[in-house]
């Protein structure tokens, strides 16, 4: 199919491409890597009347280590993700993470902001910002703001981001030394939207007890969640495989809203939630007990 009819602009500067999208008599959207706002245009089941493409505004498409809290331009493509050896270094989950996202020729043009901004509830980059406990920097037509991971994903496709906002900055901060971390999904063929997935970071204290723990299923229901239930149950535990199954059953079974779909029927997305949950916790401790 095709998009119905629209008017494109790539503008040079920020305070120019808010200028647009914040005209209220144009349904106007930003346009990123279009690897998925260009295949909803194509089924129609988006419209936007103009595209404000951000691949000419400076300073979108950067990747920083400040004092470990790992700074995203929100233009910066999956591939510069994939390549960095800063994200190597400073954020290897979300290197771990990236490799997950779709086939490289979509990571070659698919943005950091353009995950975040669209909020598919089964994407990684979702996820991983929760589990690190990430901020957003957001520019519009009220100047800048930061916004909280905990306040972004509202639900299915949608953001704390209003209108004429754009996202321009992704900020993840260092794990603790000593954190074991884990992501595991699981898709249909390597490269498809998972059909659900965990991550978790977690840490030991010096008797071998499991603490400050996050687990963060996603691919279940409009956002990805902190299944905090699990969290409290292993926190002060020691760890053991009878232990993160039994708390990964009670998560699996406590996923409030799932999703059903044509990839997966509620019942097996549970099912995959409480196996990868608890690979991911084993998973965790082994990176955490090498890295003590
Ligand atoms: C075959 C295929 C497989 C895929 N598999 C996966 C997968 O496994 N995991 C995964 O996570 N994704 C997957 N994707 C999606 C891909 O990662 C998308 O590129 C991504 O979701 C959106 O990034 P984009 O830069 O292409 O954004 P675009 O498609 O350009 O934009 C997406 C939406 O976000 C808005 N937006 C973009 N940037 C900003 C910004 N800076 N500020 C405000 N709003 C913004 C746009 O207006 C639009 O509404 C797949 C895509 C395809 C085609």
């Amino acid at each position: 199919m095709k998009p119905a009819p629209f008017d494109y602009v790539i503008p040079a500067t920020l305070e120019e491409a808010i200028g647009y999208l914040a005209n209220d008599d144009v349904e106007a959207h930003v346009l990123a890597g279009g690897q998925s706002l260009v295949p909803a245009m194509n089924m129609r089941m988006s419209r936007p009347e103009l595209l404000v493409d951000l691949a000419k505004v400076d300073d979108l498409d950067f990747i920083r280590d400040e004092s470990g809290s790992l700074q995203l331009g929100a233009m910066t493509t999956k591939r510069d993700v994939e390549m960095s050896p800063v994200v190597a270094h400073a954020q290897p989950l979300l290197h771990a993470a990236n490799m997950w996202v779709a086939h490289p020729q979509i990571r070659n043009r698919s943005t950091v902001g353009g995950s975040i901004a669209h909020a598919d509830p089964a994407a990684e980059y979702p996820a991983v910002a929760l589990l690190l406990g990430a901020e957003f920097e957001a520019q519009g037509p009220n100047g800048k703001r930061t916004i909280p991971v905990d306040d972004f994903f509202v639900t299915y496709f949608t953001t704390a981001l209003e209108e004429g906002e754009v996202l321009t900055k992704v900020m993840l901060p260092a794990m603790a030394a000593g954190t074991g971390w884990s992501f595991q999904e699981i898709a249909r063929r390597h490269g498809d939207f998972a059909m659900a997935g965990v991550g978790v970071t977690l840490q030991l204290d010096s008797a071998g007890h499991c603490q400050n723990t996050r687990v963060v299923p996603f691919a279940l229901g409009p956002t990805p969640v902190r299944a905090t239930a699990v969290e409290e149950a292993i926190n002060g535990e020691t760890p053991s495989a009878d232990l993160f199954e039994h708390a990964c059953q009670k998560m699996a079974d406590g996923i409030e809203d799932p999703t059903s779909d044509v990839h997966a029927s509620v019942e097996y997305r549970r099912h995959l939630s409480s196996v990868l949950g608890a690979r991911a916790l084993e998973e965790a401790v082994d990176r955490a007990r090498a890295a003590n």
